[in-house]
């Protein structure tokens, strides 16, 4: 098992948006009002099958909690998420037998997430499989790849 550092109250406090946690299927998965195939639970995060498996072995590691994108995530849970979707995925390596693997996540629409409860994509890959992230790469001048981590770094 893997021991979490101790999580503050905050990380453990209930949901307090009922109407939000209400609509959410992934809190209804939690509260287990919906069925799920279960990989992996513990008192913070759940696992499960993604019932649109992308690949064969697909699933989402959450936190229990009603989290809604990654911003929203404390540095404790988001340590504690990463260690369990590490051990799920060395598991699902083994049991799976697969050639590669790939963590996806999704924040807002814009990001293409679909289900508004953070959730990490643990996907399983084989070669010539069809999953696949299109994008057209550039290749920026290094003043503006300079000007770029300037600002992000300015953000912290
Ligand atoms: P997103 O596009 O938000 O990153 O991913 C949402 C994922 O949740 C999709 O891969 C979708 O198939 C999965 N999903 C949506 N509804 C359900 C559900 O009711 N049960 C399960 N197991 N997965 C779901
Ligand atoms: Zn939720």
């Amino acid at each position: 098992m893997i021991d979490p550092p101790a999580f503050p109250e905050k990380t453990l406090s209930p949901n307090t948006n009922a109407a939000a946690v209400a609509a959410c299927i992934f809190c209804r998965i939690v509260a287990g009002e919906i069925p799920s195939s279960k990989v992996f639970e513990d008192d913070h995060v759940i696992a499960f099958m993604d019932i649109a498996a992308v690949t064969d072995g697909h699933f989402l590691v959450i936190p229990r909690k009603h989290v809604e994108t990654l911003y929203d995530l404390d540095a404790i849970l988001a340590g504690h998420l990463l260690a369990v979707t590490t051990r799920l995925a060395k598991a699902a390596k083994k049991a799976l037998r697969c050639d590669g693997m790939n963590l996806y996540q999704a924040n807002e629409a814009a990001g293409g997430q679909e289900v508004p409860h953070l959730h990490l994509h643990v996907i399983p890959r084989y070669k010539g499989d069809s999953f696949g992230i299109r994008y057209n790469p550039t290749k920026p001048p290094r003043e503006k790849l300079d000007e770029k981590a300037a600002k992000i770094r300015g953000a912290l």
